[in-house]
């Protein structure tokens, strides 16, 4: 039992990083601790050729949050007048 854990607040963070299989061409995702992000990873189809891709991490999650300005509803005309 190892509870005795710091608290850190990206302890239980795992970025989501995008690779590609060189073999067969599928793009996967895996989330991973940012120690192994460089970390060989294996295509689901059971290859190992993958190259890591640059993606954005952590931007998509800040993108789609919903904006306190602007509802859906005003401002499409449905609570005008
Ligand atoms: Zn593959």
């Amino acid at each position: 039992m190892r509870n005795c854990g710091a608290t850190r607040p990206y302890a239980d963070v795992m970025p989501r990083y995008e690779f590609r299989c060189r073999a067969c061409g599928e793009t996967f995702e895996l989330s991973r601790p940012m120690a192994e992000a460089n970390a060989p990873a294996e295509c689901p189809n059971g290859h190992d050729d993958t190259v890591k891709l640059l993606s954005t991490i952590g931007v998509s999650g800040l993108a789609q949050a919903p904006s306190s300005a602007g509802g859906g509803c005003c401002g499409g005309g449905c609570c005008g007048g």
